[in-house]
C-alpha cells in the first residue's frame, strides 16, 4: 500500500551531517549544524545541569508518571518568570498563560496551530532569510507564508527601512514571527531603539507578536538584557506570544524542554486561552515529558544554581565574541581582500559570512569545511586551533 510514495531526498543541512561524519580528514570541520561546542569541537554540557542531574538521580520524591497536559506547573510559572522578568505587571495580573513544550520547535508548532484555530488572520511574516525549519512549522497548521525585508548584503545588517516598509504594508491583523535576540542565520538583531520602532509600528497597524526565543544570554551575556525586545511588546500592555527553547541556553537539546507564553490582556482571556491551549495538545502528544523540565525547574528556582548558570551563559557568550574576534583578526592579518568587519559586528551564535554558494562548495571540497550554502557560520563550532584552516579556506575561496 505504500509503494506509491516517492522518495524525498534529505533536508540539505542533514545531507551535510551525513557527508561530515564519512569525511575521513582529521581537519574536517563542522560549521553547519546549529549546537554550541567546546573549544575543542566537542558537545558541552553544562556543570549546573551535571549537578542537578546528580541531585535528581537521588530525589526520592520524583516520578515518572503523566505531567498535565500543560506540563509541570513550576516549570511554566519560572519560564515565564524568565523570559518576561521577575517584576512583569502581566505575570502579576495573571495575564500569562504558559504551557511546557517539546522545545522550542514544539512551541512553534503548538502556537502555530492555536493561531490557526482561534486567530481571525491566517498571514504570517517572517524574516527574509529566517531559521530554515520556522515556515514548516506555520505551513503545517494551513497558515500561508509572507516575508519582511530583514539582511542587507550590501552592509552585511539590518535592512531596517525595508523591514518597516514591508511590516507598513502587511494587512491589519496580520502575525509577525520575531527572533527575541541572535537572528538565526544571520546575526543580525535590531538595536533596542529600532525594536521600539519596530513595536510602535506593529501596534498601530494591529500587527500580532509572535516572538521565538532560542538565545537568550548568548548575545549580551546577561538573560534580562536579551529578553529587552520581548519586554518592550509586554510592557505596553499589548498581547504576544512567546516560544521558548532550553536547547542551547542550558544545553538540552535532546531533551526537548522548552515554553509557549501567551500574554493576553486579562486573567479572563489568560485562562479560556489555556483551556484551548490543552484541545491543541491533548490530540497530539497528550503531555510532554518530565526529565527535562525537572532541569530546568530545579536550576531557575534555585538563586545559587541559577546564578551558576547565568554564569556558564555569559562564558558561552564571550567564547562566541572571542572566535569572532579570532576569525576577524586572522582574516586581517592574511590580508584577505573584502571588509569582514560584519563578523566582529554580528551577535550570537551564528554570522552570516556573505561566502556564496560557490566559494562555500570550494571550501568543502578543498578544507573539508562543512557549512549551510547560504554562508551561515555556527562561530561555536569554530576553536583557537581551527581559527587558521577556517581563515585558509575564506582566503583561498575569496582569492581563486
Ligand atoms: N528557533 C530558532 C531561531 C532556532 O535557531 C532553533 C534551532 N536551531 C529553534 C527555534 C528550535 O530549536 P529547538 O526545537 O531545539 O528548541
Amino acid at each position: 500500500v505504500f509503494a506509491h510514495i516517492p522518495h524525498v531526498p534529505e533536508v540539505p543541512l542533514y545531507a551535510m551531517l551525513v557527508a561530515f561524519s564519512k569525511d575521513p580528514t582529521p581537519l574536517k570541520l563542522n560549521l553547519g549544524i546549529g549546537v554550541y561546542r567546546t573549544e575543542d569541537g566537542k558537545p558541552f554540557l553544562l556543570n549546573v545541569v551535571r549537578r542537578v542531574e546528580r541531585l535528581l538521580v537521588n530525589d526520592m520524591s520524583t516520578f515518572k508518571e503523566h505531567l498535565p497536559t500543560t506540563g509541570m506547573a513550576e516549570f511554566n510559572r519560572l519560564s515565564a518568570k524568565l523570559i518576561l522578568g521577575a517584576d512583569s505587571p502581566a505575570i502579576k495580573e495573571n495575564r500569562v498563560t504558559t504551557v511546557q513544550c517539546l522545545s522550542g520547535s514544539g512551541s512553534l508548532r503548538i502556537g502555530a496551530e492555536f493561531l490557526a484555530k482561534h486567530y481571525h488572520h491566517h498571514t504570517v511574516y517572517m524574516s527574509q532569510p529566517t531559521y530554515a525549519n520556522h515556515p514548516n512549522f506555520f505551513n503545517a497548521a494551513g497558515l500561508a507564508i509572507k516575508t519582511y525585508r530583514y539582511y542587507d548584503p550590501g552592509t552585511c545588517g539590518l535592512d531596517f527601512q525595508g523591514m518597516l516598509e514591508d511590516l507598513s504594508s502587511a494587512p491589519s491583523g496580520a502575525i509577525v514571527l520575531l527572533q527575541a535576540c541572535a537572528h538565526n542565520p544571520t546575526g543580525v538583531d535590531p538595536t533596542l531603539p529600532q525594536w521600539q520602532q519596530i513595536r510602535q509600528l506593529m501596534r498601530s497597524k494591529g500587527l500580532f507578536p509572535f516572538f521565538d526565543s532560542a538565545y537568550q544570554g548568548f548575545v549580551s551575556g546577561n538573560l534580562d538584557e536579551d529578553a529587552q525586545s520581548i519586554r518592550l511588546f509586554v510592557a505596553d500592555g499589548g498581547e504576544c506570544i512567546i516560544a521558548q527553547s532550553y536547547s542551547k541556553i542550558m544545553g538540552l537539546y535532546g531533551e526537548r524542554v522548552g515554553a509557549l507564553s501567551i500574554v493576553c490582556k486579562t486573567a479572563e482571556v489568560a485562562s479560556c486561552v489555556e483551556s484551548q491551549l490543552k484541545l491543541v495538545i491533548r490530540p497530539m502528544y497528550n503531555n510532554p515529558p518530565i526529565h527535562g523540565a525537572s532541569i530546568v525547574a530545579a536550576i531557575l528556582k534555585d538563586r545559587d544554581m541559577c546564578n551558576e548558570w547565568s554564569i556558564e551563559v555569559k562564558a558561552m557568550s564571550d567564547r562566541l565574541i572571542s572566535m569572532r574576534r579570532q576569525l576577524f583578526d586572522a582574516l586581517r592579518d592574511k590580508g584577505t581582500p573584502g571588509d569582514w568587519s560584519h563578523i566582529i559586528r554580528h551577535v550570537g551564535m551564528f554570522t552570516f559570512s556573505g561566502l556564496n554558494p560557490k566559494q562555500v562548495a570550494f571550501m568543502n571540497q578543498e578544507y573539508h569545511i562543512y557549512m549551510s550554502s547560504d554562508g551561515r557560520i555556527n562561530m561555536a563550532g569554530l576553536g583557537p586551533q581551527t581559527v587558521p584552516h577556517l581563515a585558509d579556506a575564506i582566503h583561498a575561496a575569496v582569492t581563486i
